[in-house]
């Protein structure tokens, strides 16, 4: 025996709905798919690219790397991306080419980016005491303001180098006030991709099958940027349920002035849009306290994972293998 549902006693008998309507209805249905039920999360990401005027396991000239700057600044303005350098001024002291690097940094304000701090002689939290990275800092800044000042934009962010921010919570504190004081804000990240270990191999590419390897490097440095995105995603969504903005860290190395434009591409086709750090801090998810980095500086998703006591699924993007890891052991000594 058929039990009647209480819904169908309560609905009035249905009148049958003209041809013309029901097909109206069924494109109306149609159109609205898409926004209902495929509506893409909107991801943001900031670049950002350490080590200015360059970052090499090999001997670079001045000139060298104000063409490796040009590449990177002309892929960045193609793609309508807005990124922010952060600049080690020791790089520029080259007796006679002073000017020429200089220019470099110049080059980045023309092209409509920012320029933060890296520190002098790239001293981190873990081997330098708070006293002499605090010197580095200010001693770092020399060009780099005074080439911000001239536009009349502020020098406002630090980036740490290699993201230590303190081995002890006392440390972290007296560091982050002394950035204070001196109008300083900290730019933390939240994705990398291993770019220092291919770009390694990358320098260390010659001989007749330069090309071909070369190839490989920049196929698997592609598959990994894809892995590590999927990976600080999972950790943004474990953490905020959401899509926080991310932080993306390179270097200025020749890998990147070479496969900028394929990353740009890659992130564009996994939904994101390039923003300033400016936006992205925004974000309330960057007012999470991080505790001190301690030796290792992970991406800030692990270390408020770490301050809120959540425990995540993973904690970072997994190890480079393939033929890049393999040529990496030879030439670059790990
Ligand atoms: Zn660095």
């Amino acid at each position: 025996m058929t039990v009647p549902r209480p819904e169908s006693l309560r609905r009035p008998a249905a009148t049958p709905m003209p041809l013309m309507a029901r097909l109206r209805t069924a494109l109306l249905a149609l159109l609205m798919l898409p926004v209902c039920s495929w509506s893409a999360p909107d991801k943001r990401i900031v670049i950002t690219i350490d080590d200015l005027p360059f970052a090499s396991a090999t001997p670079m000239t001045v000139p060298e790397a104000a063409r490796l700057n040009e590449a990177l600044l002309r892929t960045l303005q193609r793609h309508q991306a807005p990124a922010i350098g952060f600049v080690n001024e020791d790089r520029l002291l080259v007796p006679g080419q002073i000017d020429r690097g200089v220019a470099i940094l110049d080059a980045w304000l023309d092209a409509g980016m920012a320029l933060g701090n890296h520190n002098f002689g790239h001293l981190g939290l873990w081997t330098s005491s708070v006293a002499e990275v605090q010197a580095a800092v200010l001693r770092g800044e020399v060009f780099t303001r005074w080439l911000t000042t001239r536009r009349g934009a502020p020098l406002r962010y630090y980036r740490p180098p290699f993201t230590q921010t303190g081995r002890t919570e006392a440390d972290r504190l007296a560091f982050e006030t002394f950035l204070q004081a001196h109008g300083y804000t900290l730019a933390p990240f939240t994705v990398e991709h291993d770019d220092y270990l291919f770009a390694c191999v990358y320098d260390h590419l010659d001989g007749t099958d330069a090309a071909a390897t070369r190839q490989i490097v920049e196929d698997e440095y592609d598959a990994h940027l894809r892995r590590a995105v999927a990976v600080f995603e999972s950790m943004s969504a474990q953490l905020f349920e959401r899509q926080i903005p991310q932080i993306w860290l390179i270097h200025a190395n020749r890998l990147n002035a070479d496969t900028l434009d394929r990353s740009l591409t890659t992130l564009r086709s996994l939904g994101y849009r390039f923003i300033s750090l400016d936006e992205a801090l925004q974000d309330e998810a960057y007012r999470t306290p991080a505790l001190a980095s301690g030796k290792f500086g992970p991406s800030w998703l692990a270390r408020w994972a770490r301050s809120k006591g959540v425990k995540l699924s993973v904690y970072g993007q997994p190890d480079p293998d393939g033929q890049t890891a393999a040529l990496h052991r030879e030439h670059c000594g790990r």
